[in-house]
């Protein structure tokens, strides 16, 4: 039996796990954590019999300790309760399905209680990968990739040596608004930028796909996971999304993982260490595809990757304060506040005036992550 706990639930990677743990009798679900949606984690609790479920919001969790009363499951609240889950002694792995780096510091603490960690919340390693890629190491625990280019690039590594790496080809779909140029965005409504052509995703991570500031992200994400150079990391637009991503090796050979767009694959991967279960589903059908397609992303107009890069060459820092200002920035083109665009402005804004701090700890990373916070709601 492998047990688990799930930050992050109720979400889109959150609830395609419990979908993998529905469908494998060896999997055990033990924890689940959640913001604030407690009509679903009520149904989940019941569903799976957690021992533990954790909210963000105190008030939350106080309104669903009552509701679920008649359960086994004790109710946490708060940050407290989103450590108290990732360290919980029942479970093996957790999967960090939270979003935004509210998450660093549960899967800090995961580690350190010897969980493996199965991935999908990239912010975390993106602003503090040169704090958990060696915490992972000394306390003997794998960080296992759910993100789907990742997740390719690991399984195409398998049985592979690193020194054998020429480069990772991380594939790109471009966004709803390939073929752009920066006048057509001008109007983007919040709607436009929630349709993913191929992917059905959580909102912030979408508007991450359109901008191309999730690409970044996931270049940032690659060099902590696999040890490589910036600039052996290539990102590639393959629209029809069939190609999760690719590593070339020394003698020009290319192994690249395909299969048609679905989470659940990454995710149980992820779980089972990198080994591979039965999964239903689609079925890839190449003559039925037709094609596949292959172009470099438009660097002037979706200046999310560009900056992402700058960020992440500048390192230190600099990562945190581009996820930061991204963080802020989405929430407010959510709310209708600021205009598609602004979000690289307040991304370049933020970046400019920061002066890097180099292997920021844990306490200044999410400090400075406030401040970014304060300093774009005061201007915006
Ligand atoms: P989502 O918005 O659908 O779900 C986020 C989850 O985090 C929810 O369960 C929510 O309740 C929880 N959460 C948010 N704030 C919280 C708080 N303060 N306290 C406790 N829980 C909180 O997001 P998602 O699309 O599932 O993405 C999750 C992570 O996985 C992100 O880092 C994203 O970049 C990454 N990811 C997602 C996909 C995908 O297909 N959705 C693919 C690759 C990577
Ligand atoms: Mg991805």
């Amino acid at each position: 039996m492998i047990k688990i706990a799930i930050l992050g639930s109720t979400g889109s990677i959150g609830t395609q796990t419990l979908d993998i743990v529905r469908k494998n009798k060896d999997l055990e679900v033990v924890g689940i954590a959640a913001g604030s949606n407690i009509a679903m984690l009520e149904e989940q609790i019941r569903e799976f019999h957690p021992r533990l479920a954790a909210v963000g919001d105190e008030e939350k969790a106080a309104e669903l300790r009552v509701r679920v009363k008649d359960t086994d499951c004790k109710v946490a609240g708060g940050m407290d309760g989103l450590l108290e889950l990732a360290a919980m002694k029942e479970s093996q792995i957790l999967v960090t399905a939270i979003v935004g780096m509210i998450g660093i510091r549960p899967t800090i603490e995961g580690m350190k209680a010897g969980k493996d960690i199965a991935l999908a919340n990239k912010e975390t390693l993106v602003t503090a990968g040169h704090i958990i890629m060696p915490l992972a190491k000394e306390y003997g625990v794998r960080i296992l990739p759910v993100d789907s280019e990742h997740s390719a690039i690991f399984q195409a590594l398998n049985g592979e040596e690193h020194k054998t790496i020429d480069k990772l080809l991380i594939t790109a779909s471009g966004g709803p608004f390939r073929g752009k140029k920066t006048k057509d965005l001008e109007h983007i409504q919040v709607e436009d930028a929630l349709k993913h052509p191929n992917w059905a995703m959580g909102q912030k991570i979408t508007i991450d796909s359109a901008t191309l500031v999730n690409k970044g992200l996931e270049v940032m994400e690659a060099k902590w996971l696999f040890g490589m150079d910036l600039n052996q990391i290539q990102v590639v637009v393959q629209p029809q999304s069939v190609i999760h991503s690719m590593v070339q090796f020394t003698d020009g050979s290319i192994i690249a993982q395909l299969g048609t767009p679905d989470m659940r694959l990454p995710i149980q991967y992820a779980i089972y260490g990198g080994t591979r279960r039965y999964l239903d589903g689609e079925r890839l059908d190449f003559a039925k595809l037709g094609s596949i397609t292959f172009e470099n992303p438009d660097m002037e107009t979706f200046r999310g990757l560009p900056l992402a890069m700058e960020a992440a060459r500048a390192g230190g820092s600099m990562p945190t304060v581009f996820n930061a200002a991204n963080e802020k920035a989405v929430a407010l083109f959510l709310q209708r506040k600021i205009r598609f665009l602004d979000i690289y402005t307040i991304i370049e804004d933020a970046m400019e005036r920061h002066e890097v701090v180099s292997n920021p700890t844990v306490e200044e990373i999410l400090k400075i992550e406030q401040e970014i916070y304060k300093r774009i709601e005061s201007r915006w």
